[in-house]
């Protein structure tokens, strides 16, 4: 790129296509053309193991499952994401009540996800379960020559940063967007999201016995239909809608054997929510 000098002689610029951008133009922004989005890692599964849904049970529903997980290494790269669940709902409450703001109940929030990467990690140590921290996403594949089974904590690094919301100060970007975020940035196979329910209902299931499920949807029609509860955190749907390389993030049950192998197969089992 070649160097400018500015006519009164004082500063140097390097010659781009953003120089002299406020970068928020939006006709600008519009105009600019860009390469497609780099998929780093396209045979690499993103899963995210629930919090609430499935490590709170422990015993009940944890063994089984990364029974199933190290049965399908062998034909499946993972990258295993883990939530927070009860513990971090706990601590969220309390800060709430004393007045915490929100980047500190979102710093609870990625110490209990960490909680449980590092216990989704012990339990798979025999089949190479390693924990690993953000940083490390970018050395995925030196983790699966040697045959690893990266676990990473699901909540984003915004931390102190978390966006204050006008709401209930609770952090909008938790480790369902982290999942999805980290799957979209390495261009991943497929996005996974293990629950404890069929998928998608058009309300909770828990709380309303009238509930339907629903097998697929468009994120547009989602997001037309404002549910009252969702089965994922709301930013997913447009993080989704904006992605160049992730088109559908799968919900499954993980209570039940024998999903998630299907779902890693690219069958339809769960709820498939997808951009068109
Ligand atoms: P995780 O353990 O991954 O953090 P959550 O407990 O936060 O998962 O979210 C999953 C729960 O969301 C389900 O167990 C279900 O009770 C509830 N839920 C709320 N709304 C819906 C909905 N529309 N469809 C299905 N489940 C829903
Ligand atoms: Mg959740």
């Amino acid at each position: 790129m070649a160097l400018l000098r500015e006519r009164d002689g004082r500063r140097l610029h390097v010659k781009s296509k953003l120089m002299g951008e406020s970068l928020v133009g939006k006709t600008f922004l519009e105009g600019l053309t860009i390469a497609p989005q780099q998929r780093l890692f396209p045979d690499v599964n993103v899963v995210k193991i629930g919090g609430q849904s499935i490590c709170d049970r422990g015993v009940k529903a944890l063994p089984a499952l990364v029974k199933e997980i190290a049965a399908c290494k062998k034909d499946h790269k993972m990258l295993l994401t883990t939530g927070g669940g009860t513990r971090s709902r706990h601590i969220y409450s309390i800060g709430l009540e004393l007045g915490m703001p929100t980047g500190i109940i979102a710093k609870f929030g990625s110490s209990v996800s960490e909680q449980n990467a590092l216990l989704v990690s012990t339990l798979l140590s025999s089949f190479g379960g390693i924990k690993i921290g953000h940083d490390e996403v970018i050395k995925l594949s030196t983790y699966f020559a040697q045959d690893c089974l990266p676990v990473m904590h699901g909540m984003p690094p915004y931390d102190y940063f978390a966006l204050p919301t006008s709401k209930s100060r609770l952090p909008v970007h938790r480790t369902d967007v982290g999942t999805l975020i980290l799957a979209n940035l390495i261009g991943a196979k497929s996005c996974i999201l293990i629950k404890d329910e069929q998928g998608l209902y058009t309300d909770d299931p828990k709380k309303n016995a009238k509930a339907t499920f629903i097998p697929e949807i468009s994120v547009a029609d989602l997001l037309a239909k404002d549910l009252d509860d969702l089965i994922i955190e709301r930013p997913c749907l447009e993080i989704l809608q904006n992605s160049e390389v992730i088109d559908r993030i799968q919900i499954i049950n993980g209570l039940e054997a024998g999903n998630l192998t299907k779902a890693l197969r690219g069958e339809h089992v769960g709820t498939i929510i997808y951009r068109k």
